[in-house]
This record gives structure tokens, sequence and C-alpha cells, in this order.
């Protein structure tokens, strides 16, 4: 039996009516008064602020605690909510009705993370119905349920009970089911105490259902020393005598003596540095016992891309790829000597953790400076206290090194959580977390929530990264909520990032972050050279604004890369052939009837598709209007690069990397491992080739316009260029020489610009600071947004005028600052018109209060309030 959270189980087009009615209604499922034992507090993931009261029949009382999930009725239909309290009375005068079932027989959320869910819906105004369910993943078994089944004598002896006739009889009818299936069929609640006499009698018997679910294994090979010598080990004659006189020989058994445990196959090989051909023959010699191991963890299963694939291998032409080799039992040795500044950032955090105390950091350096390093060793400290770590990436895709060496280094204790996993394999990880096998959870914004016991370490990696805000209701900030369930479980937070959100500088300022600098790049200090082409000067440009790419400086440059035989990265933040297909003839621009905006052309797949609602055309030959062929593209995104680079450099490899390759099966991962490899030279791609990517051999990175963000209406577009450029300026020259940086823009002389080019953080910082303070932006005020939207451009003006009247009529509204109301950055989206108002103040707390008072509980118009918002569209 499985349980989808929050979906509807029936009947999905019932409307919501609540549970609660006047006393006297006869309709099924009502619970006399007095006939409950107590009534439990479900919070269902339906938009009403409070959780809901049902009736829980008496025997429940040791199943229906806060954190099971339960299956309730809410009006016609049937949900899946979580019990988050109980009441002994219901409110006087009020009809509950019953609880349908309890799914759980242990609770899948404990105390600590009920409390995350309560302040996380508090804090962004979000039901804690909603909130909860995004902490679980969507389709969780039942937790702490048994199988049972009739054993051959229970079949046949007599029940010495009505109940007992009762179960017996439908363990016969249904074979193999689970106690929760059982009481559902029966009626009954609580089955334990029959069932444990009949399981003593041993006329039953029964298994945790864990036990019996979960993917087909898959078999690695693997090997121990043969018993004799094990017994022996310690005896360096018998160990040379075992290996035959082989140096590789004696260092595997070495090896195996030393780990004291068996080992597979490739994990012996790679420590030994020696060939299948060795292991065999000392399996041949009756030194090593070879058997068979059930594999627990592979990149395979994550879908990365192993170390080793070779040219040709199935990971490149994108099959899927056989079992990785890395499959190991335990850590490896971390794989180099620290440097000093290294080690006291390291030493900080690990005397952090022994301390128990909550303590916040922010770890400041530059790409390749090492600050992975430092928080894996943090990591392998908090283990060695005995306390769980969360390593949080904004996504796990890009970060395919990463993710190999985390799994390298923890093996058998890491539990990876990410949108790649299939239903099954994710349940099967947050298993292993749950069960305490797993310490060390790697995931997005999600694997916040997971459930580890005495967490000592949380980690966001890359902490400025817009992916850890939920863009749908709860909106959550994974890196703010770090910060508090760091502070209830005493844990260390650590916020990791190059170039680190505003707040996050502002909170260090503030001594609300402790500092943690890195200094140093890793191998060598020298930063890249910064290149500046002032796309006004170039020759062209004046004709055919959006169309040139590759100034003349640029060609010069990746030449030179080329001759040297190194490798280059062109970043051009817009994916597809171009923007807009615009007619010459009459102007028509093929808008989107749902957004209003230009859709973006794609031209090998010979479609026109709306970036933001997805809708799709075929690109149509003439133009639909005044049926001129004179359909032009204007402008350029990755796929027009690409065709552009072709044609500048003619038989020179290039793959391009954007949200159109991740589409591809295996497309991802194929295009990182064929540039890692050497077999393309040059990468093309969106935002993502900013990402934690470690290419040696990349001597070159270009941005191709530095302008894209700047003039986008947002006031982070300044941040977000800057982080952009930095990002990409530290993908250069990582292996042994210093690279170079080319930034083509318009803007030659924006301090964001200049900044990034020159690696003068400082004043990047002080002049974004200015401009945040003197006009009342985060991090010196808290924001934020109120948005309504409606189909009826109408409705959605009047309804945002209602609000913000409302704002300015309550006598806390006038210590906000409301912007607005005005059309949103983008009017019209997917088919609904969209007004905004941003409420700023200095005080979060009046600001939370002002909008839980003022604005309507049941609104008309569709309304969105984002706390904190990091996109404003
Ligand atoms: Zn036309
Ligand atoms: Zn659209």
């Amino acid at each position: 039996m499985s349980a989808r959270n929050g979906q509807e189980e029936e009947d999905p087009a019932a409307t919501a009516a609540l549970p609660v009615r006047a006393a006297g209604t006869e309709e099924a499922g009502f619970a006399p008064a007095g006939a409950a034992a107590f009534y439990a507090e479900v919070a269902l993931p339906v938009p009403l602020p409070d959780p809901l009261l049902y009736a829980v029949p008496p025997g429940w009382q040791g199943i229906a605690v806060p954190g099971v999930r339960a299956r309730v009725r809410i009006g016609k239909r049937r949900l899946i909510g979580i019990v988050v309290g109980r009441r002994d009375e219901p409110p006087p005068g009020v009809a509950v009705r019953w609880l349908d079932a309890v799914l759980d027989r242990e609770p899948v959320l404990g105390v600590d993370l009920l409390a995350l869910a309560r302040f996380t819906a508090e804090y962004y105004l979000a039901p804690l119905g909603e909130v909860l369910r995004s902490m679980l993943p969507a389709d969780l078994e039942p937790w702490g349920d048994r199988r049972v089944w009739l054993t051959d004598g229970g079949a046949l002896a007599p029940a010495r009970d009505e109940l007992e006739s009762q179960v017996i009889e439908a363990l016969r009818e249904g074979g193999r089911i689970t106690v929760s299936d059982l009481q559902a069929r029966l009626g009954l609640p609580d089955l334990d105490p029959v069932l444990a006499g009949l399981e003593a009698a041993g006329r039953i018997a029964g298994e945790d259902t864990r036990a019996s679910q979960g993917r087909s294994p898959r078999y690695v090979q693997a090997v121990e020393l043969a018993p004799a010598l094990a017994a022996a080990a310690g005896d360096r004659a018998a160990r040379l005598a075992a290996a035959g006189r082989s140096v590789q020989g004696l260092a595997v058994v070495d090896y195996l003596a030393d780990v004291g445990r068996p080992a597979t196959a490739a994990e012996v090989m790679a420590a030994a540095g020696c060939s299948a051909g060795v292991v065999a023959r000392l399996v041949s010699r009756g030194v090593l016992r070879r058997f068979t191991q059930v594999e627990r963890l592979s990149l395979d299963r994550h879908r990365l891309p192993s170390r080793a694939a070779g040219p040709g291998s199935a990971v490149a032409a994108g099959m899927p790829s056989p079992p990785a080799s890395s499959a190991s039992f335990a850590p490896a040795d971390p794989p180099f000597r620290l440097r000093p500044d290294q080690e006291s950032a390291v030493a900080a955090v690990v005397d952090a953790i022994a301390s128990r105390r909550f303590t916040p950091f922010l770890l400041h350096g530059m790409t390749g400076s090492g600050k992975t390093e430092v928080y894996l060793r943090a990591a392998a400290a908090a283990l060695a206290h005995g306390r769980s770590a969360i390593l949080l990436v904004p996504e796990i895709a890009l970060v395919p090194a990463l993710a190999r060496e985390v799994l390298e280094r923890f093996g058998e204790r890491l539990a990876i959580l990410h949108s790649g996993l299939g239903m099954g394999e994710r349940n099967q990880e947050w298993e292993r977390v749950r069960r305490g096998e797993a310490m060390v959870v790697l995931g997005p914004r999600s694997a916040l929530f997971a459930p580890v016991a005495d967490l000592g370490l949380l980690v966001v990696d890359e902490e400025q990264d817009p992916a850890y805000k939920q863009e749908i209701t709860p909106r959550y900030h994974a890196r703010d909520l770090a910060l508090v369930r760091g502070r209830s479980a005493g844990a260390v937070t650590l916020l990791v990032s190059a170039t680190p959100s505003l707040e996050s500088r502002h909170n260090v300022e503030r001594g609300k972050l402790g500092a943690l600098e890195l200094t140093a790049r890793v191998g060598q200090g020298a930063l890249p050279e910064g290149i500046l082409v002032d796309l006004r000067q170039e020759e062209g440009v004046r004709r055919r604004p959006g169309d040139v790419h590759f100034s003349t400086r640029l060609r010069r440059e990746i030449e030179v890369s080329l001759a040297a035989d190194e490798q280059v990265i062109l970043l051009r933040n817009r994916r597809g052939y171009a923007p807009m297909l615009l007619c010459r003839a009459c102007g028509e621009a093929m808008r989107c009837p749902d957004c209003g905006l230009p859709r973006t052309y794609h031209r090998r797949a010979r479609r026109l598709l709306c970036h933001y609602c997805g809708l799709a055309i075929n690109a149509p030959e003439v133009c639909p209007v005044c049926l001129e062929p004179a359909l032009e593209p204007i402008g350029a995104g990755t796929e027009r690069v690409e065709e552009d680079f072709r044609e500048i450099f003619p038989g020179v490899a290039v793959d391009v990397l954007d949200r159109d390759t991740t589409r591809r099966p295996g497309g991802l991962a194929a295009v990182l491992e064929r540039f890692e490899r050497g077999d393309t030279r040059v990468l093309i791609g969106t935002q993502m080739v900013s990402k934690g990517h470690h290419f040696p051999r990349v001597s070159l990175t270009a941005v191709l316009t530095a302008d894209t963000y700047l003039s986008f209406p947002d006031f982070r577009a300044v941040e977000r260029t800057y982080n952009l450029l930095t990002q990409v300026a530290g993908r250069a020259g990582r292996g042994d020489r210093p690279g170079r940086v080319v930034i083509q823009t318009f803007h030659p002389d924006h301090y964001a610009i200049q900044a990034a080019l020159t690696g003068d953080d400082a004043a990047f910082l002080a002049e974004e600071m200015r401009f945040r303070r003197v006009f009342h932006y985060p991090p010196y005020t808290r924001m934020v947004q109120i948005l309504v939207r409606d189909r009826k451009r109408e409705r959605a003006q009047a309804g945002i005028q209602e609000l913000a009247d409302a704002l300015v009529a309550h006598p806390l509204g006038r210590g906000v600052r409301l912007t607005g109301p005005a059309p949103a950055p983008f009017e019209r989206l997917r088919g609904e018109w969209r007004f905004q108002l941003l409420a700023r103040a200095a005080s979060f707390r009046d600001l939370r209060r002002l909008l839980v008072e003022a604005l309507p509980k049941n609104p008309p118009w569709d309304l969105t309030v984002d706390v904190d918002p990091q996109q404003l569209m």
C-alpha cells in the first residue's frame, strides 16, 4: 500500500467543505458526542490556515500521535494529512468527523521537524499542511508497518475468541498483508494485542514491510582474506608468503589486513593499484575468498558519470553505464594536506561541532580555494562525533564531480536525495536516513528536511544561488531555514560561497555569522587575466546590435587557446536559436498568446517556444499575418552561437550545455564527460556552465554579453551579474597556468563589471551596499512581494488596489514602505494578468503582523505572498 501525500484519492471535482459542521448533522462519518477517545488536529495540504479536528476512535491512542499520516475526509474528498496535535474536547456545538485511517505506526516527522514546519508556516505565511507535504517524499511507504501472514499451524488451529477468528479469516483471504491493511479490512483500530498473542502462539508470522520493499538489488564482486590468513594477518612473513612474493599481491593483502573487512574488487584494485588479474591469481591461490555482495550505493544509480569512463563508454553513448566501480565500504582517506587557512577554517567548524552549540558561519573563498575540502572534512568530523551532516547544493546534476567525491569519501554512510531518483529509490534513501544507516545526506533544498538524528552540521554550498528559494507554496528559502534548523539542533550551519549573498555578508558585518575566509587558490595563486571588450566600439555593431557574439579580440583569444591545445568555455545566458522571430515586413513578433512575450525560436527543433509557460508551435515559413517570407531571427541564443562558432572555427569540436541538453536522455552527463576528457574543445552554455565543474584544461572563459541581467527590473540584477561574471572568471586557469577571461559588454564602466574583471570584491560590495541602503532594499530592509493574478485584467487590478488600500489604512501600515500597486515585471504570464505590491520594513515582525491582519483570508482572485522574494517577475 502506498500513500500519496496530499493527492486526492477520489472525486477530485468535489468542492472543499469544512468537516466541522453544526451539531445534529446526520451525515455519515460524524462522531457522536463523547464517542471519541480524543481529537486529533490534522494538517492537510489545502490552502487553509489551520489544521482541522477529527475524532479518534477508542483504542487508537497509541497510534494517532503527532507526526504520523492520517487519511481523512474533507467535504467529499479524501486527503492525507499529518497529525500535529491533540485535544480532549472539540469546540462546543460542532460535530467532528471520525478519522478514517492512520497510515503510519511510527511518526514520519519527528518533534524537531514538526517544529521546523510550524516555524516555516508562520514565517512564510503558508498553510502548515502544505509545508508538511513539501517536507516529505511524495510517495512514502507507511512507516513502522508490518506484514503478517498465517503460519501452517495457524491456519488449522481453532480461534480462541471472536476477534482472533476475525483476524484469521481476514488473513486467510488476504495472504500476506500489512497490519494497516488488516485494520482497514476489519474496521478495528488497534490489533496489536491480538496479533502479539497469535504471534507468540506461533500461529502468525510477521516482518517489517521495509524488508520486502525496494528495488531489485544489483551485485558486485567482493573479496576478503581467507580465514587462515585473516587469523595470521598480523604476521608479516605470512602475508609475504601468501602474496607469493608479488609486490602488487602484497599490496592487496596488506590493504585487506589493514582495513580488517571485506572490500569490493574494485576498491582493492584501486587501493593496491593492480589489475583484476592480480586479484584473480590470489583467489585461485586460496589467499582470498571471492563472494558476491549486494551493491548498496553506486554512482550509476545516481546517474553520475564515473571518473574512470573512457572513450566510447556507455555514458558517453547515452546508455546506462555498468555498475560503477566505486561501491565502497568505508570512507577513503582525504587526498591531500590542507593549507593553513583551510586548516584553521576546519578547526573552527570542528570545535563548534564538538561544543554542541549552534554556530553559524559564512565560508567565503574564491573559486578554486578549496572550500569543498573544508566542509567535507567538517562532515567527517561530525560523523566522528556520532552526529549527522546535511550537505545542500543547488542542483546535483550540475556537480557530478562533487557527488562523486562525497560518495567516495562517505560510501555506505551517504544518502543522495535528488529529483533524478525514481520514487522508490527516493523512498529507500529516505528510509536509510531515518534508520541511521546514512548519516551524511547530499541533496538540493528539500534535503534540508531529511530525518537525520543528532544533526551536527548543515552545509549550504553556493548559498547565494536562487535555487534555494522554492518558487511555489511554501516559498521557503533553504539557506535561511538551514540556520533555523541548525539553531534548534545545536549544530553548525555553514554557508559557503565564492560570491556570498548580500544578506549573508550583512549578517557577517552584524556579527550574526562567523566569518571564515580562504585567501588562496589551490595549486597556485594567480587570478585570471581580465579582458574587457567594449561592444560599442566593435565594427558592425550599429547595424545589428544583437548579432555580434564574436568580437575581433575574442576570436583572437580563442585562436590562442586552441593553438595551445587548451579548452574554452563560452557563456551565453539564453537557450534556443534566437529570443525572437520578427517579421521584417509587418513587425509581427510571434508573441505567446498567454504571456504576451515573444517566443524563442528553436531552429533545430523548428519550434517557437514560450520560455515562460512552455507553449510551443511549429515555426512558420512565412509570416502568419502578412504572408511575406520575411521572418528574421533577432538576437542569439546558445544554438545560434554554436552555429556562428562552427562557421568561424570549422572543424573544432564544440558542445552546448543548457536546459535543452539536459532534456535529452544522458545529455548532461555525456556533454560534461566529453568536455572533461577533452573530446570537445569548446563548451557553449547558459549559466549552467558557471556552476561547480572543475576543468583543469580550460584556459579561456568568455561572457558573450554581460548586459543580459543588468537591465532587468529586479534590485538583485547587479548582484546576479557580478556573481555570474565572477563565477565564470573562476572557471579559467585552474590547472597549472593562469587563465584569461573575456567580458563583452555595452556597459564597460559599470561597477559590477569592473569589479568582476579586476577581482575587486570589496569595491563591488561597497558600491552595491550603498545602493541598497539608499534605496531601502534588502539586506537593509525586509521585503515581501504581494502578487494578485487573474484571467481578467480589471479584477486583478481592482484586487491589488483593494490590498494596497487595506495595508495603508491599517495602523501598522505606517512603518511599512509600499511600492505600487503596479503591473508586475511580467504583466501577463500563462494567461493571467499580474499586479504587484512590494512591502518593505525595517522590522519583519511588524511587517508580518500587518500582513496577517490586513490581507484577506479568502480573496476572489489568486493571491501570492512571497516573503523574502528572490525573483521579482
Ligand atoms: Zn509579417
Ligand atoms: Zn507563454
